[in-house]
């Protein structure tokens, strides 16, 4: 099995770089260092992508409320973050053209006086994108957009703005990045923490850990070690360095999703002030549409969940906006994340702090890698290896090539094959759809198990397969049944009580894939309600 020959690995060589954390920083880095032909590690305490980097608003964007915060203070670094992070957003749409797409946003206005303001800026976000633009903005009468966005409230509408941003699937794109790695060479893991850290001389040189699935432990070597653990990276830092002061602020962000019928399908809405002078996003995403987020100061002990007062706001705001009321009863899902971001000491909330990242090497050497966010994946990936490469002297043998790299599943893809998908396999047009988003190139491959498993659905009215279980375990190395329902489907993020329903199949499935025993099938079930029911 696969994971068995990655753990046979992380047991038995020495490398290069060890990378702590699973998410978007650390499977970008591990994929950028095993592509310049360093030898690395990867562990990730729980399943990649399960802390921060699945509970995103999906946005590949420079972020237009940095653009305003830029002008408005004058403030030259949160100008050039939007500037990098629209260049990103090109690279990302190019390298995972699967898993990304270009989404048009309107931004409705009901003053006048707003109009220029909003096109103004608009314009300088396309501007900046300079040739890696798409869509260019563009004004939208009053009487465009009430043709067009009848599920927004047009009473007083002056009209509007369209523009463009880019949109994709988080989890799936960070299981990418560390499949990715493990093509060019990684030696990566999930469910493998770092419960201490190797040091010799003063010098940190590795990670003690422990397997969570067999519970065996050992020491893993190598000649640097990169701090990815998001939230989570102080925690790590004080391994080395008990007295490390924090360098992060940790802010909890919330999100609903209900029916795909409450916005339209075509185009997102950004709501340009909410009462904490903030943007939210109403957006189409997997057929559903999602609402978020807010941004309050939290902390990383214990799963972030989507409470009461959070949901209450989010709803307010979309209620103020939309034609068609959103009752409580209307959610299908609800989760929150937590923003990995740099400790600002002028900062007077979370909302206004630069996404900023930076590098910080302890006295150990160890390096940690803090703050940005997923539009920067690959650029902080980028900073960090060059970084690690001058603090442990190692000799890459190729300089990045991540800007031209494609990620897992985008070679042969062709949005066009999905109706071939459909008619070979006789799928129905949502499945082979999604097939086709979902697994790039690899969804052909992916309908080469429709013969033994079948094309059935593991939940009426949503196009995830029972046969994408067996997939999961096989190519993609889930372990639970929620890897399999929250990051390699979606269905636990856009519809709770489907997932639950659909919980004992998956697990059926995959005891039989992974031979489990009825106790451990058991525990999978209580684990799997309990983590569905708290928001993931
Ligand atoms: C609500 C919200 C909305 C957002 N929306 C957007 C958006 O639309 N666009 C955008 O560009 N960005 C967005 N972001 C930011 C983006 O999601 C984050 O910046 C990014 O996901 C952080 O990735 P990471 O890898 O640093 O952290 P994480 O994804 O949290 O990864 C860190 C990993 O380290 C692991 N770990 C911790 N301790 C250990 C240990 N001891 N051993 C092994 N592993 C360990 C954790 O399990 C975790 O998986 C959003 C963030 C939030 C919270």
């Amino acid at each position: 099995m696969e994971r068995e020959r990655l753990l046979g690995r992380l047991r038995s060589e020495h490398f290069d770089l060890l990378v702590i954390g699973g998410g978007a920083t650390g499977c970008g880095i591990a994929l950028d260092a095993a592509a310049r032909g360093l030898k690395v590690a990867l562990v990730e305490r729980e399943d990649f992508g399960s802390g921060t980097s699945s509970r995103s608003t999906k946005l590949i964007h420079g972020g237009v409320r940095y653009l305003e915060l830029a002008f408005k203070r004058l403030d030259r670094l949160q100008y050039r973050l939007v500037r990098d992070a629209l260049a990103e957003r090109s690279i990302l749409l190019q390298i995972a053209p699967h898993l990304t797409k270009w989404l048009p946003l309107f931004t409705p206005l009901y003053r006048t006086y707003q109009l220029p303001y909003y096109w103004t800026g608009l314009k300088l976000y396309d501007a900046l994108a300079g040739t890696a633009g798409g869509v260019p903005s563009r004004f939208v009468s009053g009487r465009e957009a009430r043709a067009r966005f009848p599920q927004v409230k047009s009473e007083g509408l002056r009209g509007g703005v369209l523009y463009g941003d880019g949109q994709f699937d988080d989890a799936r794109m960070n299981v990418s990045l560390a499949l990715t790695a493990i093509e060019q060479g990684a030696a990566v893991a999930n469910y493998v923490e770092v419960v201490g850290l190797v040091q010799r001389e003063g010098r940190t040189l590795g990670a003690a850990v422990q397997d969570q699935v067999s519970g065996g432990s050992w020491e893993i070597e190598a000649r640097g070690v990169i701090n990815a653990s998001g939230p989570w990276s102080d925690r790590v830092r004080r391994m080395e360095d008990a007295s490390a002061e924090p360098i992060l602020q940790v802010s909890s962000g919330a999100h609903i999703v209900v029916d795909g019928t409450f916005s339209m399908p075509e185009a997102g809405l950004l709501i340009p002030k909410t009462e904490d002078g903030r943007v939210l996003f109403v957006l189409p995403w997997l057929g559903h549409i999602l609402i978020g987020t807010t941004d309050e100061a939290a902390s990383p002990d214990g799963p972030p969940t989507a409470g009461d007062a959070a949901i209450e706001y989010l709803l307010r705001h979309a209620n103020r906006y939309l034609t068609r009321r959103v009752e409580r009863t209307d959610i299908r899902a609800s989760w929150a994340g937590l923003r990995p971001l740099i400790r600002d000491p002028r900062a007077t909330d979370t909302a206004g702090m630069a996404r900023d990242h930076v590098i910080v090497g302890g006295p150990g050497g160890m390096i940690t890698i803090g703050g940005g966010k997923w539009t920067t994946y690959r650029k902080m990936a980028q900073d960090a290896v060059d970084y690690a490469i001058r603090q442990a002297n190692l000799s890459p043998a190729a300089p990045c090539r991540t800007a031209s790299l494609p990620l897992v599943g985008a070679e042969g893809f062709d949005p066009a094959k999905a109706k071939l998908l459909e008619t070979r396999n006789s799928l129905e047009a949502d499945v082979a759809q999604h097939l086709s988003r979902a697994y790039g190139g690899r969804a052909e491959q992916l309908t080469g198990l429709l013969a033994e498993f079948g094309s059935a659905r593991l939940a009426a009215g949503h196009p995830f397969l029972e046969a994408e279980v067996v997939w999961a375990v096989r190519q993609e190395l889930a372990q639970t049944a929620l890897d399999v329902l929250a990051r390699r489907t979606r269905l636990a993020f856009v519809d709770q009580a489907a997932a639950r329903a659909a919980l004992p199949r998956v697990v059926e499935l995959l005891a039989s894939e992974l031979s489990w025993d009825t106790e451990r099938q058991k525990r999978e079930i209580v684990d799997g309600l309990m983590r569905i029911d708290a928001g993931i």
